[in-house]
């Protein structure tokens, strides 16, 4: 099969013009990042099981009344997801104080929060996603006060959907970041989940022995990425299909 347009190629994701118009395919990498690239690793694994959990969350959204770009997963690596515009924002909501709130107020990671807490960094690498008030975000005209107030709204709905699954097998949801794209109908846009969802871009805690089942494993050489993937998937009942292949075959009558 010759080979498509590559769009853009980010740090663990490339896109691929999709095979029709207002589609995209999206191709995991097994690339980590952290620290705006400071930090680099190739993973074995991590795109399939990011590709895997991804498509998991994402259709879970969908079939509870969230819009996202998903389509369909076409393999082991890459998923078909709708085009859409991507809003310069790292939409994130915390339940939990971690990282750079953390940091930043000086809380013990893991302390609860008084409310679920959304805020919004500018996505810039450059500048190393600087946090920024929604004044500015209207201000410069990257959203307007609608558009805010239906993002979070979703980041909201977002957060109780992945809080109960997460729950449901054990792992407490610290934080995590969507990103939001606008579907254009006509003239009038529609705003969907966009991106990805994966321990890639959320912070998850074993509930009984706070063991961190996400990126802060690279991030802070905790052990092995991929294990601490695979764990989430194997609690979700979510395994690539290499991994699948492993177990014995039933006979059947
Ligand atoms: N996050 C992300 N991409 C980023 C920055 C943050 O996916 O570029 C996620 C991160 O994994 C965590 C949440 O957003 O789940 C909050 O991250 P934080 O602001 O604490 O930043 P960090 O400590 O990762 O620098």
């Amino acid at each position: 099969m010759a080979r498509r347009k590559k769009i853009y190629e980010g740090k663990a994701k490339i896109l691929y013009e999709g095979p029709e118009p207002g589609t995209i395919v999206q191709y995991f990498k097994d690339d980590a990042t952290a620290y705006n690239a400071e930090k680099k690793a190739v993973i074995e694994g991590k795109g399939a099981l990011n590709n895997r959990l991804s498509e998991y969350f994402m259709t879970g959204l969908q079939a509870i009344g969230i819009p996202t770009h998903f389509i369909k997963r076409l393999n082991m690596r890459e998923q078909l997801v709708r085009q859409v515009e991507i809003i310069p924002l790292e939409v994130i909501v915390r339940n939990y104080a971690a990282g750079s709130m953390a940091k930043r107020l000086g809380l013990e990671e893991g302390t609860q929060l008084p409310r679920p807490i959304v805020e919004f960094s500018y996505k810039d690498d450059l500048l190393g996603d600087p946090l920024v008030p929604e004044e500015y975000i209207i201000a410069f005209g990257w959203a307007s006060q609608q558009d805010l107030d239906d993002i979070v709204s979703i980041a909201l709905r977002v957060n109780d959907f992945m809080s109960g699954v997460m729950h449901g097998v054990g792992i407490r949801l610290i934080d995590f970041k969507i990103e939001i794209g606008r579907i254009w109908e006509n003239e009038f846009q529609r705003l969907v989940v966009a991106d990805e969802i994966s321990p890639d871009s959320c912070r998850l805690w074993d509930i009984e022995t706070k063991q961190r089942l996400d990126k802060d494993v690279f991030r802070r050489d905790l052990g092995n990425l991929a294990d601490a993937y695979t764990e989430v998937a194997r609690r979700l009942g979510v395994l690539p299909a290499a991994a699948t292949h492993a177990t014995k075959p039933t006979l059947i009558n």
